[in-house]
């Protein structure tokens, strides 16, 4: 006799941040935790990423992994993380209070957690009267995958280039659009690097203002009764 399959899986309605496309996803399952948490024992940021986009993939109706930006993903990841796992989520945090360091455990909803969309920035840069750059939100994936991106880590100036590089989307020329994704890439650096520091600061400005996962939190320290407010903010804060 065959294993019945189990098919009762509920769906629950989403809205992709971006995009504002209306769809519905179900919890990830038991092979799919798996798979995550293989990348997570790995350490491997970029399998870590990888095991996101599929888990999201395969449990999200409708999305193409190769176009979710960062945000999106960093916000379906958690409404499924809380549908498969739980609404809540524990972390850690050091009290601020000076010479305290105590370590709290915060536990901290994570449903309601959403996308501030309302500080975005204008996408399109005007370098000149005949010349318009026209930037987009990096997908989750070229970011996941930019081997510069991955090695330097923390190193904010050259992040904030990389982001910069990877916003781009076309130039918009007096009769002409170029493509930036079409053009070899050394051609776009350079392109890049021929910026005014004024026009190039504008460009900064977009990356700066790319949404991301935030939620305030506010907690008393058990030890010294400091009240404490931090914001967490983006995928290592959450999942970590
Ligand atoms: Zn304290």
């Amino acid at each position: 006799m065959a294993l019945p399959k189990l098919n009762n899986t509920p769906y629950y309605d989403v809205t992709i941040p971006s995009t504002g496309v209306k769809t519905r996803y179900r919890p990830y399952l038991v092979k799919e935790e798996k798979v995550l948490l293989m990348a997570a024992e790995s350490d491997d940021e970029a399998g870590i990423s990888q095991a996101m986009l599929d888990v999201i993939s395969s449990c999200v109706e409708g999305v193409d992994k190769f176009k979710l930006t960062t945000f999106d993903v960093q916000y379906l990841f958690l409404q499924l993380r809380s549908k498969s796992v739980g609404e809540t989520s524990e972390l850690l945090f050091s009290c601020q209070n000076e010479g305290c360091d105590h370590e709290n455990k915060v536990t901290i909803g994570i449903s309601d957690v959403n996308v501030d969309m309302s500080s975005t920035e204008n996408n399109k840069i005007e370098l000149s009267e005949d010349m318009t750059i026209e930037l987009k939100y990096p997908t989750y994936y070229d970011v996941s995958t930019d081997k510069i991106l991955n090695k330097i880590g923390n190193n904010g100036a050259e992040v904030l280039y990389q982001s910069v590089l990877l916003s781009l989307d076309a130039l918009q020329l007096k009769d002409e659009r170029m493509i930036f994704a079409e053009e070899p890439i050394e051609d776009v650096i350079e392109f890049i690097g021929s910026l005014s520091t004024i026009q190039f600061q504008k460009l900064s400005d977009y990356v700066n203002s790319i949404p991301a996962l935030k939620k305030e939190i506010e907690y008393t320290c058990e030890k010294c009764k400091h009240k404490n407010d931090v914001t967490i903010e983006g995928q290592a804060d959450f999942f970590l």
